[in-house]
Order: C-alpha cells, then structure tokens, then sequence
C-alpha cells in the first residue's frame, strides 16, 4: 500500500459523489448517530410490527368467533324461518277449516230464519201443529190418554155443579193379537185406523173419543146417562161388526169388539173410579164371551 489510510477516511471516499447522487460529508459521530437512529427506528419498526401482528392474531380470533356467532345464528334463523313457515301452513289449515264451519253455520242459520219466518207467519198453524201433538196419538189422529183424563176431569166438574150424569164406554178389540199373527203387524195397524175412522164418524154432540191404550178405546158422553150409554155402545158394536176391512188387496177377518159401561155418579165420583168401573165391566164382557156389552152391576 503506497499511502497510509484511516478508517473515516476510507468512508470519507467511500461517501464520494456517486452519479447524480449528493452525498453529504458527514462526520463519523453524525453517521454513527444516524445509524443509532435507524437501528432505533429499525426497533420500533419492529415492535410496531410485533404488535400488529399481535392485533391481527387478535383480529383472526375475532373473526373466528363473530364466524361461529354468525354461523349459530344463521342456523338459529332458518330454524325460525322452517317454525314461522310450519305455523304459517297450520294457519292457513285451521282458516280453511273455519271457512268451512262458517259456511255450514251460515247454511244453519239461513234454515233456522226460514224457520223463524214460517213460524212467524203461520205462528197459528205450527201452534196448532204443537198443540196436536201434545194431544192426539199419532197413528189414529185420536185424542190421547192424558187428553182423556184431562177432558174427564173438567167434565166430571161440571157434571157435578149442574147435578147432570156422565158416562164412558171402554171397548177394545177382540182378539187382536191373532189378527196381527194372521196378517201382519202393519195389517193390525190398518185395522186400528179404520176402526179410530168408524168411531169419530159415530160421535155425536159433545162426545169424545180417546184411544186409551194399545187396541183400547174411550168413548166419553157428557150429560149422558148409563142407558144412554149402553144404546150407544151396542150401536159400536154393531158398526165394527159390519166393518169390511181390506188391506193391501187382502180381506181381513171381521173384527169384533167388547165394551164396558160406567156412569158418573152412580159407579164412581172421581175420574179414576168411574174408569176402573167400566174396565171391571169391559173385563166382565170379555168373561162372558166377548163381543158384547157388559155394565158394572153385572159383575155384582
Ligand atoms: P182379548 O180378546 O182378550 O182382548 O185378546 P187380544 O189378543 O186382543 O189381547 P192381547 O192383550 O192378548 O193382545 C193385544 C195385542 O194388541 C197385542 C199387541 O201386539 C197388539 N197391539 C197393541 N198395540 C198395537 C198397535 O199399535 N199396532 C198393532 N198392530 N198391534 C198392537
Ligand atoms: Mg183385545
Ligand atoms: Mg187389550
């Protein structure tokens, strides 16, 4: 080496101008400075890095747990929205049923004003109609039992103020049972109508006729006295006899009855005592051989 050297020297030369580059001179301590700076911001470079790497860990967690969240909750709501729809699809079932409940109440109702509207109109008719039904038997159109005593009774009562008599024929057929073995039940009922025809037609006045029973009959006569009543049942008699009762191209066997007489006062003073009494007559009649009338002393 031709000439002696030192270090700041060599970095004096080293610092020369390069090519369109100034380069400052610059002391050793000013560059040792300046490369303690750099090292130093070099430094927090560093820990600025450090650190936001320790952020963006941060952050990644944060982002796995909001992932996690959101993922929960988007479950969370398609479980919500399949609920919402299933109540959606239950409502609209329980409208359609209601839509049905509320047309057959409609069609009720519409029945129930027609109703309303008949009755309003012909509020007698259907009070009769009511009032019928409560008193006649519905096979013969006769009145009924409880019509009977009720209709006795009232007549007993009067009977009693204007000291008249009142008497009461109880008949019933005989045989009945054979004729319903022989042609049928519905036979048996045909004969029932006829006969409840016969006896209205013979009604007379203020005399009734009940059908008290099965094939058993009442006939009432206010005012009328135990002779008269007798007259009057061997005339019934007579008449069903000679009754020709045909049913379904088929004649049926001449029908025959008995018949029990009993009068107010003489046989009994109260509703039930005069009908017992002509049922001990009626009971007598069908002792002796049926087809006949019989009175109350015949059995004393
Ligand atoms: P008797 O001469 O002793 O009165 O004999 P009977 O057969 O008439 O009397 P019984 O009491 O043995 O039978 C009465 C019959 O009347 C039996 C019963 O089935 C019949 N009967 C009662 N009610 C009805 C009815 O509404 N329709 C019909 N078809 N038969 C009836
Ligand atoms: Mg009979
Ligand atoms: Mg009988």
């Amino acid at each position: 080496m031709g000439s002696q050297s030192f270090p700041h020297q060599q970095i004096l030369v080293k610092a020369q101008p390069l090519e369109g580059i100034e380069v400052k001179s610059e002391s050793r301590e000013e560059l040792l400075l300046a490369i303690e700076q750099l090292r130093q911001e070099l430094q927090d470079i560093k820990g600025k890095k450090a650190e936001l790497e320790i952020s963006l860990e941060a952050a990644r967690d944060r982002a796995d747990t909001v992932e996690v969240l959101l993922r929960k909750s988007n479950q969370q709501l398609q479980a919500e929205i399949a609920e919402k729809l299933r109540l959606q699809a239950e409502l609209k079932a329980a409208q359609t049923e209601l839509q049905s409940v509320l047309a057959n109440l409609n069609s009720d109702k519409a029945d129930l004003e027609m109703i309303l509207e008949t009755t309003m109109a012909h509020g007698d008719i259907v009070e009769d109609l009511l009032h019928n039904q409560c008193i006649r038997d519905p096979l013969t159109g006769l009145f009924n039992r409880r019509y009977l005593h009720n209709f006795l009774s009232k007549e007993i009562d009067s009977c009693s103020r204007q000291k008249q008599p009142l008497s009461i024929i109880m008949l019933d057929i005989d045989h009945f049972k054979r004729c319903n073995d022989t042609f049928g039940h519905d036979a048996g009922d045909a004969v029932l109508e006829e006969i409840s025809l016969f006896l209205q037609r013979q009604m007379q006045n203020s005399e009734i006729v009940c059908r008290y029973g099965g094939e058993e009959f009442m006939v009432v006569l206010p005012e009328g006295s135990l002779v008269d009543a007798y007259q009057r049942a061997e005339e019934i008699r007579q008449g069903v006899k000679e009754l020709a009762i045909e049913y379904q191209d088929m004649s049926l066997d001449r029908i025959t009855i008995s018949l029990g007489v009993a009068s107010f006062p003489e046989h009994g003073k109260t509703v039930a005592e005069v009908i017992r009494a002509a049922d001990v007559a009626l009971y007598h009649a069908k002792a002796k051989g049926r087809d006949r009338v019989a009175r109350p002393e015949a059995i004393y």
